[in-house]
């Protein structure tokens, strides 16, 4: 690969105006760096903070040729752009990380075949295009329509959209069956039977493609953060131990505290993955870990993550920084901690009752408030994070939980 270098001056572009974008521009800029991003919305976190903006869809071709005539290079801020776009803008300027990358992670099918091809470890998982096939991955290890033997997935299960889910969205679970489940209320009784009838599961997905996965019943969740640059060089983060509430990211805290051979087993997974992805730029895998230690890789996202907003004023480069020098091709920064952190994410949840209180979060001397300038908070959506420096990351996490109960309590 061509190593260009690409020195403060120069115009990055964005697919996407999201908050990784917002947080990676706002750094570019201080870099010397200009940002032109293209999103449907003007409003969008990036474009409040850009040099410049190109307003269309992520599958608009037209739009995005016209950015990337206005720029040295283009990242993202979404995996959900589709690669044929890329390979076409491919064409006019480097996209980093490039079409190959987004091929196999923007499809979970093919991203699952991907970790089974190179042999890392994953829960066991089936696709899923039509009831036939769902009751045959449920069911039992019979033939499947091809003639070939189907992977038997059981109950509790995960039916995962192939395409475009995030933050849990596209996903439904296929519990186990009541009568095994053993309700006790009329409503729980209603809850279970909308659960566990795969027909009806499949329905909410309105017939898109999908993946079923087991239910894994990990110890914990952790992602490792890391950057690749255009020479194969890899700078690594300390590890993140992540709690999700409903399927969304609540808490990140870093260092995970974990035996040292641990840490490099899922390091050596992270480097493997990116290697064989020859990614360029940051990214993340997000892996369950198992009561017997065991590593599973749960999903990878080729872009800056959630998990490593800690990485933001916990460590001497952040993600964000980062990701700018591996896509500009200049030497990879320094991931070392200056401090242990956690991070809390602030869901539109907050907003319900008007805006959160502030004044809780700012008085505390080790939290630093990020909003996202999105103006519709709705639940579940990501409007923000506060990110706590503090090397005793168990107090850390207390205090993350009581600033959040603050934010909303009227005293
Ligand atoms: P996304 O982050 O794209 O929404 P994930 O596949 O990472 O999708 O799922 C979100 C969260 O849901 C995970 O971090 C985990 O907490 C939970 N989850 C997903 N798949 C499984 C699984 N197979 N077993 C147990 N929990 C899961
Ligand atoms: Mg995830």
């Amino acid at each position: 690969m061509t190593r260009a270098v690409l020195t403060p001056g120069a115009t990055i572009g964005v697919l996407g105006g999201g908050q990784l974008g917002r947080m990676m521009a706002l750094v570019a800029r201080q870099m010397g760096y200009r940002i032109v991003v293209l999103d449907p919305s003007p409003r969008c976190p990036t474009a409040q903070v850009a040099d410049g903006f190109v307003v269309g869809a992520l599958d608009d071709l037209d739009a995005a040729r016209h950015l990337a005539r206005q720029v040295d290079v283009i990242t993202l801020d979404t995996e959900h752009v589709p690669a044929d776009l890329l390979a076409e803008l491919e064409t006019l300027v480097p996209v980093r990380p490039g079409a190959a990358v987004l091929r196999t992670i923007q499809d979970r099918l093919v991203q699952k075949q991907f970790l089974d091809r190179i042999g890392l470890p994953q829960a066991a998982w089936a696709p899923v295009g039509d009831l036939e096939e769902l009751t045959a991955a449920i069911g039992a290890d019979e033939p499947g329509r091809g003639g070939h033997a189907v992977a038997r997935i059981g109950r509790p299960a995960i039916l995962k959209i192939r395409r475009a889910g995030y933050d849990g969205k596209g996903q439904v679970r296929i519990d186990a069956e009541p009568d095994r489940a053993g309700p006790e209320t009329p409503q729980a009784a209603d809850r279970a039977r909308s659960q566990d009838d795969p027909a009806a599961q499949l329905a909410r997905l309105r017939g898109q493609p999908a993946v079923l996965e087991e239910v894994v019943r990990f110890e914990r969740e952790i992602s490792v953060i890391l950057a690749r640059g255009q020479g194969g060089a890899h700078r690594i983060y300390p590890i993140a131990e992540n709690v999700h509430r409903r399927h969304v990211l609540h808490t990140t805290r870093a260092p995970a505290p974990m035996p040292e051979a641990q840490r490099r087993r899922a390091e050596e997974m992270a480097v493997t993955v990116a290697d064989a992805l020859g990614h360029v730029g940051v990214m993340a895998v997000e892996m369950f870990e198992l009561a017997d230690g065991r590593l599973l890789v749960n999903e990878i996202a080729p872009r800056t993550h959630n998990s490593g907003h800690y990485t933001y004023g916990a460590c001497a480069t952040s993600q964000f920084e980062q990701h700018v020098r591996a896509i500009c091709g200049l030497v990879l920064g320094d991931p070392r901690p200056l401090s242990g952190a956690v991070m809390v994410n602030l869901i539109g949840d907050l907003w319900a009752d008007g805006p959160p209180r502030w004044q809780h979060v700012l008085a505390h001397p080790g939290a630093r408030l990020h909003l996202y300038g999105k103006d519709a908070p709705a639940p579940g959506r990501k409007m923000g994070h506060v990110v706590l420096l503090d090397d005793d990351t168990d107090r850390a996490l207390a205090d993350a939980d009581a600033l959040i109960a603050a934010l909303t309590t009227s005293t």
